[in-house]
């Protein structure tokens, strides 16, 4: 269930072992939801979680709507307060270490994943390996980071802390900020890609190699399954049984799956996104502002810039107000490699956020599992997280 970065991956990652895959999605095309426009970010080694110390100090902000790129939809729904005390609960300095160093090592299968599937394929989604700059303009946040690279080096990440002119070396396009910049974290291995065309792409391949059915417009109302089949519920079809249901349904999951426990295990976090045509000078590294949390990256000839956290909004109507934000921010870091004079309509989406800001992947029934959760890293982790689910079926149906 789910044709989006995930769905597409995890239907790609059991066929090729041999499955015959039935893939049902709501949408008209495959990758309409948040895997439609995200930040088109591979950011294998950067899988920092979402609940931290830094997070922690600006609770207040967040919940006085002080802060300039996190914001909480208030709600007394206990779904919603159970997953905040556990993203809260999540963000010790403890926690933070091991889940990102978890997310790390997800990220890392992911881009060896990825990798494979391309010397396997041939696949058109403007991919491409310009590297990251998650770039810093406090000390104090740099010397954090520091430490965090050191730890990820230990897993065999490729990582380096580079000072304000090393940074402008790198990436010219940056010389307008070099006054607010103290340094950044650069990953040469980290990757763009346009996730809807991936899902485009991935729908053809695993119906012309490998025979599958994709399913578009089948709504689905209910899922479940005992020891002899998992099944969906749908709109028009009525029920499809198979031999193991695999909900891949991003924030969808949610609404069909609260008997799994996964109302209260995700939140939509709704986010923004704009594409502008280039602008004079060329954006040659995929780039992150820390502080704000905007990416923008160069993706098929055009600049992808995307960012906003809205925690709690299940709405994804595009409002003026983040959009425009949005831009203004952009502009500050980068004025000159977009036209932002042309960003069109702005696209907004949401996050299916897990409070340890890694994905679930797992048996929740006989004959039922989920790949759901992946937060901020979806695209990033899609590729691994399917060769997770693969295998764990795989093993399980070994002999039967
Ligand atoms: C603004 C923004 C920027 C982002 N930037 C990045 C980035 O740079 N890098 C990165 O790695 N990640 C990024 N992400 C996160 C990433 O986009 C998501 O984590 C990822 O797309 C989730 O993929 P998914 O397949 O789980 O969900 P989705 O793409 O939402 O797919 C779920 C699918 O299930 C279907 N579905 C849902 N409910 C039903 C139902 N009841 N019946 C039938 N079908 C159903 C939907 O139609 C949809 O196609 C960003 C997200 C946003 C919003």
């Amino acid at each position: 269930m789910g044709a989006g970065v995930v769905g597409v991956a995890t239907a790609y990652a059991l066929a090729r072992r041999g499955v015959a895959v039935t893939v049902v999605d709501r949408q008209a095309a495959p990758g309409s939801e948040a895997s439609f426009a995200n930040g088109a970010q591979l950011s294998y080694s950067y899988s920092d979680a979402l609940g931290s110390p830094a997070l922690l100090r600006k609770t207040a902000a967040v919940l006085l709507g002080a802060d300039p790129a996190i914001r909480l939809r208030a709600s007394l729904d206990p779904d919603r307060l159970h997953w905040l005390l556990k993203l809260l609960r999540n963000a010790t300095g403890g926690r933070f270490m091991a889940n990102t160093l978890e997310g790390l090592k997800l990220g890392l299968e992911s881009r060896l994943s990825m990798i494979a599937l391309q010397q396997e394929h041939s696949l058109q989604f403007d991919h491409a390996v310009p590297g990251k700059l998650l770039i810093y303009s406090e000390p104090h946040a740099l010397a954090a980071a520091r430490a965090m690279v050191r730890a990820k080096q230990r897993l065999g990440v490729e990582q380096h802390v580079l000072d304000g002119p090393e940074v402008i070396g790198l990436e010219p396009a940056l010389a307008g900020y070099a006054g607010r910049l103290v340094g950044a974290v650069y990953s040469p291995q980290d990757a763009v890609g346009d996730p809807h065309r991936f899902c485009l792409e991935m729908a053809r391949l695993l119906q012309q190699a490998y025979g599958a059915t994709i399913r578009l417009n089948t709504g689905v109302t209910a899922v479940g399954g005992d020891g002899a089949s998992g099944w969906v519920e749908t709109e028009g079809v009525g029920r499809i049984s198979a031999d193991e249901l695999v909900i891949c349904a991003g924030i969808g999951s949610a609404a069909v799956g609260r008997q799994f426990g996964l109302r209260h295990a995700l939140m939509p976090m709704k986010g923004y996104s704009f594409t502008a045509p280039p602008g004079a000078t060329r954006l040659k590294v995929s780039v992150t502002d820390v502080a704000r949390k905007i990416v923008l990256c160069p993706l098929g000839g055009g600049i992808r810039v995307a960012g906003w956290a809205e925690m709690g909004s299940m709405d994804t109507t595009v409002d003026p107000g983040p959009l425009n934000w949005l831009r203004a921010a952009a502009q500050q870091v980068l004025p000159n490699v977009a036209d932002y004079s042309r960003i069109g309509a702005g696209w907004a989406g949401l996050r299916p956020m897990s409070p340890n800001s890694l994905p679930r992947i797992a048996r929740v029934a006989p004959r039922v599992s989920v790949n759901v959760g992946h937060g901020m890293l979806g695209w990033t982790y899609a590729m691994g997280s399917a060769e997770r689910l693969a295998r764990m079926v795989a093993e399980e149906n070994e002999g039967c």
